[in-house]
Parts: C-alpha cells; structure tokens; sequence
C-alpha cells in the first residue's frame, strides 16, 4: 500500500512548540496534509506518554489510532474530500539530543529514534530516566554518546529505529561543522551496520547528499520536524509497503527491499542553513563569498556559522549531479498556503489565504495532492489563473529563493510585482 509518513514531530512537550500539538490536532491535521503516518514525537516523556497511551489504541502492529471518542468531535472539521479517520496511523517516536566529548571535541547530535510498541518505548523511557532528564523537556538532552545511545535503543528491541536527525544543521547534527563529526562512522563506529536511514534536514536535499559516497550505504529520509499542526508532511517519505511496523522497517533496513520510494522537500534553499553567515548581523553569504572573507563576517568581524551548502562541499567526494545506484527519487514542494499567499501578494497568516486554503482542500482534497498531482486545470478552476501558474512554477522548480542562512529561513518568490496582474486571465491549461 502506498503511504505518505512524517517520522519526525514534537508535542506541546518540546521547548517552542505550539500548544496546539496534541494528539487530536496531529489526527486532524494528518488528514488535512494527506499523511497516512504521523510520529508521536517526544514520546520518552512521562506526561505525554501517558496522554498517547489514554489516547491512541493499537491498529495494525506497530502503528496505533486515535479513539473513536477522541475522533468523534473533530470530524466535522475534515473537509468529506479529505478525510481519511480510518487510515491516520501513529508511530511512537523521540528526538534526543545527545551531547558529550569524544575525542577531545564536544558534539551535540539529534538523533530520531522511532518504537514498535509501547512496551518498547516504556522500556526506553525506564533506562533514560536513570541517565538524565527526560521531564522537563519532551525533547530531552541527555550528556550521553549517541553510539550508547544507539546501544540502549537496540537493547530494547532490535527492531527500533534509530535515524540521526537533520544531519547537516551546523550545531546539532552528526555531520554538522560546529559540533558534529566527518563521518557517520565516527560517531556510531562498529554500530553503524544497525542505522539504516539518514534524515536530511530541511536545508539538504537527496541531490546534495549525494554527493558523498560515505551515505551511498543509507536510505535519506525527510520529516517535518514540525513545531506546530499545521507545518506537518513538509517533508515526508513516500512507502510503498506492508502498512504496518514491519513493512516500514524492512522497507528502510532491507536494501533489496522496494518498499520506501522516496521522499517529499523543501527546496533546500529554503531551510533555515542553506548558506553561511550572521543572523545578528544580517549577512547571507554564498560559501564562495565566505571563501572570498577568509570565514569572517564582514559586518562584525567574527568567524561566520557555515551552512549545510559549504560542508556538504567540503566533505564531498562526488561532483555534483551523479546519482547512487540505490538512491530513491524526491519531490521539491512549497507549502500550499505559502504558494496562495504569494500568488494574491498577501501574507501567509491572512484570513484570504486560509479561506482559499479551505476551498482548495473542500473541492480537491488533501493539500500533498494537490500540490503533487491534481491537474492543474483543476486547480485554475477553484483557485484561478494566479494560483495555478504558482503550482506549476513550483512543480518545475521555477522559483527564485532567498537563501536561509544561520538560523533564518529561506524566502520564496514565485511572483515578481507586477506578473499577478498579467497572468490574471491570460492563462490555459487545457
Ligand atoms: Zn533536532
Ligand atoms: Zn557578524
């Protein structure tokens, strides 16, 4: 069966997230996007652990659902076109935040580690608590190696899966250039036969990732690592498999295995370490501008945050454009509400944008659909001419983005000033 699942999310447990993170909301919003598995997140936290096991019940094994009760009084609010209740799954799944000193460095390092049951996840949750704090942050940050980590995890259950997390972000990542190291092996040493899959973070894409033969041995995967309902399925990863624990983790673990089929993006662009460079200071530099400054910033002197562009550079041993013999095909996508704000030339929080939002989703149905393969005629006719053409641009990859850098997204331009007006009725898609 072919299924869109986000793997990696947080709970109103994490540190800024939106209190709207519940698992009622994460129901609703799973359909809205289209997502047929949604990750619990933050799931080794005692008080949301707690409000999963009251809330969900075990579906196919592995994956579990929300209540009827709990469903019930949020029905009405899934446009007919989307709903799917019978076929949201969730998945029990944690970030950690791993920092410690090996060989003489520190290393901070997210790792996503994904359950198959809840006696796995309890048992988990049973040794951290006796390593650090697990309390106070649905996120926790724990003075442990990953590799122990990793260990722990395995110990549990074999079948957990263990996924270093946005693996390029320069502060908190396995590869990243401020605290990580320069292989995976590094980090996870005799233990690396057990990770199977790579995230890729909002800032990378499969393209760029390709271009060390070091990660040619893993699947890449996409998540949301959403900090709010609605930013789900910004990137996803595309099964088609056994709907169920072990049909996703053969899927990952089996390299002969079809089963995972690629995944959903950002332009890379977009995320929040594309380029180099200050945020206090306001300066975005391409890393061959970062070359030109010897590293520093020319604002205020100091050496700059490097982004996921030049380290992917510096650690490649590929040029650019060749493709693995495993590697799986990926989507670069816009969200839908981003593309009808730039279309009517009005904010992304405006009520017009979520009007249309609605509309679109009421006659076309879920938003990946739409954005993925709703013929455009169909779109014109419900959204007019300005939208359409923004679908279509984002399809060929035909927009103009403002490079994120040192923790600032990305800016996408679809339209330039005056195009909306011109484009207005000028448009077939027949
Ligand atoms: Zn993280
Ligand atoms: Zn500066």
């Amino acid at each position: 069966m072919k299924f869109i699942a986000d793997l990696h999310i947080h709970s109103k447990y994490s540190r800024a997230t939106s209190s709207d993170l519940n698992p009622e909301n994460l129901w609703l919003w799973a359909q809205l996007k289209g997502i047929g598995v949604v990750a619990t997140g933050d799931c080794i936290h005692p008080v949301w652990l707690k409000e999963l096991k009251e809330k969900l019940e075990p579906a196919e094994p592995g994956f579990f659902k929300l209540k009827e009760k709990y469903a019930r009084a949020l029905l009405a609010q899934v446009p007919v076109s989307c709903q799917a209740s019978e076929r949201v799954r969730f998945i029990l799944s944690t970030e950690i935040s791993n920092i410690y000193k090996k060989n003489d460095k520190v290393r901070k390092i997210h790792n996503v580690v994904i359950f198959s049951s809840f006696d796995t996840a309890t048992a988990a949750q049973k040794k951290l608590d006796a390593i650090g704090n697990i309390k106070s942050d649905g996120r926790p940050i724990l003075g442990m190696d990953a590799k122990d980590l990793l260990n722990l995890s395995l110990e549990c259950d074999p079948k957990t899966l263990f996924i270093p997390a946005h693996i390029w972000t320069p502060w908190f990542s396995v590869l990243g250039s401020k605290s990580g190291f320069d292989s995976i092996e590094e980090c996870f040493e005799d233990l690396t036969p057990h990770i199977y899959a790579l995230e890729t973070g909002l800032s990378s894409d499969p393209l760029m990732n390709w271009r060390l033969k070091q990660l040619d041995r893993f699947h890449l995967v996409s998540n949301s690592d959403a900090h709010s309902a609605s930013k789900l399925g910004r990137e996803a990863n595309i099964f088609d498999c056994e709907f169920s624990y072990d049909g996703m983790f053969r899927a990952l673990s089996d390299k002969k295995d079809k089963g995972f089929s690629g995944t959903i993006e950002f332009f890379p662009e977009e995320g929040k370490y594309h380029f180099d460079g200050h945020r206090d200071c306001q300066t975005r530099l391409h890393p061959k501008e970062t070359l030109k400054n010897k590293g520093l910033c020319p604002e205020c002197g100091k050496p700059v945050t490097v982004g996921v562009m030049a380290r992917v550079e510096e650690l490649a041993d590929r040029p650019e454009g060749e493709k693995p013999q495993n590697a799986r095909p990926y989507h670069n996508l816009i969200g839908l509400a981003e593309i009808i704000a730039e279309a009517r030339g009005v904010g992304k929080a405006s009520k017009q944008v979520d009007l249309v939002y609605r509309q679109m989703l009421e006659a076309l149905g879920c938003e990946i659909k739409i954005l993925m393969d709703v013929p455009l005629k169909n779109i014109q006719a419900v959204a007019g001419d300005v939208v359409a053409e923004g679908v279509r641009r984002m399809r060929e990859g035909k927009v103009t983005i403002a490079a994120g850098y040192d923790g600032e997204f990305g800016t996408i331009k679809i339209f330039d000033g005056e195009e909306r007006k011109t484009i207005e009725g000028q448009l077939t898609f027949f």
